[in-house]
């Protein structure tokens, strides 16, 4: 890591934002197709970094990392022009005669600091936005995705305008350090902890914040359903993004004592299909990011209170960081496994008499960021989405809401704060500014001084 002055660095950031070059409308336009030229010309060197340091499959590294990234771009590109376009706000008779509107501007200088699962996509997305914002901004990009950190230092610095966009790499000592300066947004993704960091960091200079955390996603599975297709929505939104490692993984499924056996059938045989009988010799299952997170992972496994509960799955290969596709089931309330975000190819399933139930156990639980149902009840799906409290809901899938991108994508309570994505980026990097337009006809008596009984009156 290169010495970096970060006080220099806001500094420097700060002054391009008050020449106020990044508010062009070219501007903008050159660096959202600059970003787009550098994850084309570019794409095998992002997609051998993403699999030096997660083994992540091309297709996923493709798809969930430079596609999303890109279609987010091109949509900027397309829609700038009208994001960017002040909106007419009606006025009332109090300001006859007048006309308001409401005036997008950009926020300043602001952060950005990303983690290591979809270590591309989650840098570069919010840097859209806080581009076509016309914002200066530093990228903090994951330690623990070195490859692709050094890939992203390298490319924004080749392709985009450096007095205006700049990249930091570093763990916690350079992150410390940059947290001490006054941004003008903050937009953290990674765990709740370090999200409190962030928060306390920003909240001495009033620095509001976006955080894009996660949490225990649960799936409720009804006995109505297409079971093949569900068991491979399951088994798509959780092997197959990343191994289990995205924060809106599924992390524990709920069904009845009835249909849990035909489920477990389903997901076995479905698994199978898609990576053998012997998953670690698949090419299509990302590895566990690191020795730190396969411990974590293996204390859950190695819990006394799990024991005997594997019912598919559980091998461990430490040697290449690879833990099986595995499921377990009926899983105590009180386990590991059960009382933190599980983020790897574990999926435990609890049982209950009546589906009803399951709406409490996620209740008693902190709001997750995503929730999942599995249906064909009309009044289930209802009472689901009334009910059920989370950063977004899918109905008979799982993790495609992340590609809708006229949906805002954020949590609630301890699954973050604040949402991205679209439009909701522009938005989350600018200032919505209130402007009212009074001619100097229509001017009022009955506001001035002296106050006279008849005035009252009016
Ligand atoms: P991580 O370890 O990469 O940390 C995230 C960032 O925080 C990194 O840039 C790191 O340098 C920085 N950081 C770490 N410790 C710090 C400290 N003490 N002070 C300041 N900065 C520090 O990622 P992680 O936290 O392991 O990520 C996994 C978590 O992130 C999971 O909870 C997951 O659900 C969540 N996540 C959320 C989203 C989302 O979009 N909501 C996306 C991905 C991951």
């Amino acid at each position: 890591m290169a010495f970096f002055d970060p006080t220099a660095t806001v500094k420097e950031l700060r002054g391009t934002f008050d020449s106020g070059k990044t508010k062009s409308y070219e501007w903008r336009v050159s660096q959202l197709k600059a970003l787009l030229k550098l994850a084309s010309f570019h794409e095998k060197e992002i997609i051998d970094a993403l699999h030096s340091d997660l083994s992540k499959p091309e297709l996923e590294s493709f798809l969930f990392e430079i596609a999303l990234m890109k279609t987010g771009c091109k949509l900027a590109l397309k829609e700038l022009r009208s994001w960017m376009a002040p909106e007419k706000a009606k006025t009332s008779m109090t300001t006859f005669p007048s006309s308001a509107e409401i005036v997008p501007e950009p926020l300043g200088v602001v952060l950005v600091i990303s983690a290591w699962n979809y270590p591309f996509l989650l840098s570069l997305d919010p840097v859209i936005g806080a581009i076509a914002a016309g914002n200066t901004v530093v990228l903090k990009p994951s330690e623990i995705a070195p490859a692709t950190s050094s890939v992203l230092a390298k490319l924004l610095g080749q392709y985009m305008d450096c007095s205006a966009v700049k990249v930091i790499e570093g763990a916690v000592p350079e992150t410390t350090a940059l947290l001490e300066q006054k941004w003008d947004k903050i937009l953290y993704t990674g765990n709740g902890k370090v999200g409190r960091i962030v928060m306390s960091a920003a909240a001495k200079h009033l620095t509001p914040v976006v955080l894009e955390l996660g949490g225990k996603s649960p799936v409720i599975v009804d006995s109505d359903i297409d079971l093949k297709v569900s068991a491979r929505r399951i088994i798509a939104g959780k092997w197959g993004c990343n191994n289990g490692q995205a924060c809106i993984s599924p992390d524990y499924i709920i069904t009845t004592k009835d249909y849990v056996s035909e489920l477990i059938d389903a997901l076995s045989s479905e698994l199978e299909k898609f990576y053998g009988k012997d998953p670690f010799k698949s090419d299509d299952l990302s590895r566990i990011v690191n020795s730190n997170h396969f411990h974590r992972l293996c204390k859950l496994l190695d819990d006394d209170k799990v024991s005997g509960k594997i019912v598919h799955g559980g091998q461990k290969d430490i040697t290449n960081l690879k833990i099986a596709p595995t499921l377990l089931l009926d899983v105590p309330e009180d386990s590991l496994i059960m009382n933190e975000e599980i983020f790897g190819p574990l999926l435990p399933i609890i049982t209950v008499n009546k589906l009803e139930e399951s709406f409490n156990i996620i209740k008693s639980k902190e709001k997750p960021l995503a929730a999942y149902l599995f249906t064909n009840n009309k009044k289930l799906k209802e009472d689901f989405i009334s009910n059920i409290s989370a950063g977004g809901l899918v109905v008979n899938d799982t993790a495609m809401h992340v590609a809708v991108s006229t949906l805002p994508f954020g949590g609630v309570g301890e699954s973050g704060m604040g949402a991205y994505h679209g439009k909701f980026s522009f938005d989350t990097f600018s200032h919505q500014k209130a402007v009212l337009l009074r001619s100097f006809a229509g001017d009022l008596a009955a506001r001035y001084p002296p106050y006279t009984q008849k005035k009252q009156k009016l």
